[in-house]
């Protein structure tokens, strides 16, 4: 059976002003033993979370592809993982728009990650636009079709958030939500076998909150989440912990 597992994404906040949060959520964390929670917070923080999060996992937001070299501003796997980080979120919707990043960068970026050791949540997600269209299930089929077929849910969980529903406090209804991590699901078995559909996890992102979460974590196929604007402090996230416990 796969764990449940919730996941905060701080995005571009955070100082260490914020540590005493960090520290509350962590507190939570070992409270709720029976589900795996992490929060990927910005680099500038992570020394210090690792330091203030006991046993539990901090992450990155983004990895450079490459190794190490000429990448002024950049941050590479080995970096991550000597500041103590365990796992990276990679292909953001954010990432992708402003950023300019493609499914394939993603992709360069989570076998990097892997190879470094890190667990990689991997990102997709439709515009209002391709949902609009009925593109929903195409659309993230191609985000995740690099998916190799040694994937396993022991370095691997996809993240589905709908770009429309990220921050804005939309949600789609829970058979939308549930139909399209069944096909997440679905097109994970095609890519790289059962092992892979049974072990990987398939967290849904977007506007989830104290008062949703229980219903969505609820759902066939949803394993968890990825929390932004409710992860930021342990009064609204340690509710959703709770939820998925
Ligand atoms: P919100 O929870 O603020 O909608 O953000 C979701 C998200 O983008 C997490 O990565």
């Amino acid at each position: 059976m796969r764990r449940k597992f919730i996941a905060g994404n701080w995005k571009m906040n955070g100082l260490k002003a914020q540590l005493g949060e960090v520290e509350s959520i962590a507190g939570a964390a070992s409270d709720n033993s029976g589900v795996d929670v992490a929060l990927c917070v910005p680099f500038t923080l992570i020394a210090p979370a690792v330091a203030a999060a006991g046993s539990m996992p901090v992450g990155a937001q983004d990895v450079h592809a490459a190794q190490s070299g000429a990448h002024t501003g950049c941050i590479s796997a080995a970096m991550l993982t000597e500041t103590g980080a365990g796992l990276v979120i990679v292909g953001h919707s954010e990432r992708r728009a402003d950023q300019c990043e493609s499914s394939g960068d993603a992709w360069a970026k989570a076998l990097a990650a892997r190879g470094a050791g890190l667990h990689v949540i991997l990102c997709c997600g439709e515009t209002e636009e391709e949902r609009d269209a009925g593109q929903t299930e195409a659309v993230v089929a191609e985000q995740i079709a690099a998916i190799p077929g040694d994937a396993h849910g022991d370095w691997l969980t996809i993240a589905y958030e709908p770009r429309w529903a990220i921050g804005t406090g939309k949600t789609p209804t829970e058979d939308e939500i549930a139909a399209t991590h069944g096909a997440i699901r679905a097109k994970l078995g095609e890519l790289a076998g059962k092992e892979a559909a049974d072990t990987i996890r398939i967290l849904y992102g977007g506007s989830m909150n104290p008062a949703n979460a229980a219903a969505i974590l609820a759902l066939s196929d949803v394993d968890g989440g990825l929390i932004g604007g409710a992860s930021l402090t342990a009064e609204k996230f340690v509710p959703i912990i709770e939820a998925a416990a």
